[in-house]
């Protein structure tokens, strides 16, 4: 899947990198070649430049990140771009100076408004570089929820509330919706009321990250 994902990039790439840009923007899509949140980011800009010009990424600064959704700044070679970006997608939310245009966006990561955002972010050294998330020891390896927070849900980390077993393995998922398949976006809600009322368990780095705490892999 991910190796697939870096084809088709590379494709997208041989199109909209400007020539004198090509090695760098290679080199970073190489750091990232294991980031699904990375990946995704590359994916969407270079389907769809923001300006309909070749262009290019040189840079991914982290804006903010919860519940596994990351505001990711991209440097190009044009402009700056921010994007929301989960394991499952990207989505281009507009120029860093004219912050974001999504009330819902705006949010759910604490802005108040779009000047409350645009002021937040007017500063780029403020910002630090984005980091691979699947590097981060203190996010769920697979949905990049951090400790405390809800996995989004279907993540095969999260743990059933009713029977301790794994939510996305075990059989209590049908037996609390009363399905024998949960096949709609109602039956998920269904679901997810019921587990709301019981209780889900967020993640917990400690001990729900497998390889929780060994670090020699990370190189
Ligand atoms: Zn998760
Ligand atoms: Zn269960």
């Amino acid at each position: 899947m991910i190796s697939k994902k870096i084809e088709e990039i590379k494709l997208l790439m041989q199109y909209a990198v400007p020539e004198k840009e090509r090695g760098a923007a290679q080199a970073l899509l190489e750091k990232f070649n294991n980031d699904r949140i990375a990946l995704n980011l590359f994916h969407s800009f270079y389907s769809f430049l923001p300006e309909g010009l070749d262009d290019s990424i040189s840079k991914i600064l982290l804006v903010h990140r919860k519940e596994g959704a990351f505001l990711l700044c991209a440097i190009t070679g044009i402009d700056n771009y921010l994007y929301l970006v989960t394991h499952e997608m990207a989505e281009f939310l507009g120029r860093r100076d004219e912050g974001i245009w999504e009330d819902k966006v705006l949010h759910f990561f604490g802005f108040k408004s779009r000047e409350d955002c645009i002021e937040n972010i007017s500063s780029l050294s403020n910002l630090p570089t984005y980091r691979p998330a699947h590097t981060d020891e203190d996010l769920c390896p697979i949905c990049f929820a951090a400790t405390d927070e809800f996995h989004t849900l279907g993540c095969p980390v999260e743990i059933c509330p009713w029977c301790d077993g794994q939510l996305t393995a075990c059989d209590c998922r049908f037996t609390m919706a009363g399905k024998d398949k949960l096949k709609n976006d109602a039956d998920l809600d269904g679901l997810l009321e019921q587990l709301n009322k019981k209780g889900r368990v967020p993640f917990d780095a400690k001990s729900q990250r497998p390889s929780f705490p060994k670090q020699e892999e990370k190189k």
